[in-house]
């Protein structure tokens, strides 16, 4: 039996490992999917509070989590496949076993989309992003393509043209599924051009390690072309890892969970944190930040519920 258990391990999971290990808690962190998250898939970070210079995505994950073991947090590798949020204990599956929890902080966070091409998952952090506001910096005065119709594209694309000197949006459809005003001011943008109705087929690095055209392919007519382009950022929507919850938690209309007065939820002694209830700030430090939050919360309730 454990006091918490906390579900997914980047910044949010492992903010909230650091916390409940500092109370005494001994929380038991499941690495989940993809272990330290969002982070690990980004270069220089020089958005988070503290690091002057900056810091690299996994080296930030990496300190959280031996300064979440320094204070007594254990680790398990593995995913969670089966969650029992019925009564206390808690039952959380992860593979063949099972762990019993007083408290559970679900910090399980939401995954980028991919497009599913062979170089993409490669490129990552050699022109390859999938997120704007972590990445855009690198590609001042670039020419660079977002991939996606939606309103994180037209968000993205818009926010790009800060940095890129010109921005193509890839849209596999005439009409973009991004709502009309956003469309409309990404068209009004000099520096956007929108590419429709073409798919990404090929990310070429030319041998180099690093993106320098992408192969595009109309829908329609079946022709391609080749767009030469230092970057891609992939923003064809998030999904998050929620699905084990579906039924138990209550969730918005695309999966995210919804969070009742701070880091909880509608189910005394669980609590939510990161991207896994927030699909609008998504970054590292307000991951951290609920984190916290949610370590603080379980921390109270297991004072409040000592007898069980
Ligand atoms: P989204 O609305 O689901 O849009 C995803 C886009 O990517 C769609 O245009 C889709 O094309 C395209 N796509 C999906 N899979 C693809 C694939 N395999 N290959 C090529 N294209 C693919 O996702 P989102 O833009 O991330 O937005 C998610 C939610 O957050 C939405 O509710 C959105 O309104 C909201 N949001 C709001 C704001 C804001 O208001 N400021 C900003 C960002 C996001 P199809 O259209 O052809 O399906």
């Amino acid at each position: 039996m454990h006091n918490v258990v906390i579900i997914g391990s980047g910044c949010a999971g492992l903010t909230a490992a650091i916390y409940a290990a500092r109370a005494n808690l001994e929380p038991l962190v499941i690495d989940g999917y993809e272990p330290g998250g969002q982070l690990t898939l980004t270069t220089l970070v020089e958005n988070y509070p503290g690091f002057p210079e900056g810091v690299l995505g996994p080296e930030l994950v990496e300190n959280m989590r031996k300064q979440a073991q320094k204070f007594g947090a254990q680790f398990k590798a593995g995913a969670v496949n089966e969650a029992d949020l019925a009564r206390r204990p808690f039952k959380i599956v992860a593979g063949k076993e099972t762990f019993e929890a007083r408290a559970l902080i679900i910090a399980a966070g939401a995954s980028a989309r991919l497009l599913g091409l062979e170089n993409e998952r490669k490129l990552i952090g050699h022109g390859v992003s999938t997120c704007a506001t972590c990445d855009g910096y690198f590609f001042r005065g670039k020419e660079i393509a977002v991939a996606g119709g939606g309103d994180s594209a037209m968000e993205e694309s818009t926010f790009l043209t800060r940095y890129a000197s010109r921005v193509y949006v890839i849209h596999r459809r005439r009409e973009f599924r991004a709502s009309k005003i956003m469309v409309e001011r990404a068209r009004k943008n000099e520096k956007i051009e929108l590419v429709t109705p073409y798919v990404v087929e090929e990310i070429q690095d030319g041998g180099q390690g690093a993106v320098q055209a992408l192969k595009l392919r109309n829908t329609e007519s079946k022709e391609v072309r080749t767009l030469p382009v230092e970057g891609l950022f992939v923003a064809i929507g998030h999904e998050p890892n929620t699905k084990v919850f579906r039924g138990q938690l209550d969730m918005d209309a695309n999966g995210y969970l919804i969070p009742r007065n701070g880091a909880n939820t509608s189910i005394p002694g669980v609590f939510i944190a990161g991207d896994v209830q927030d699909h609008r700030y998504r970054q590292a430090v307000t991951a951290a930040g609920s984190g916290c939050m949610a370590a603080l919360e379980a921390e109270k309730f297991l004072e409040e519920h000592k007898d069980r």
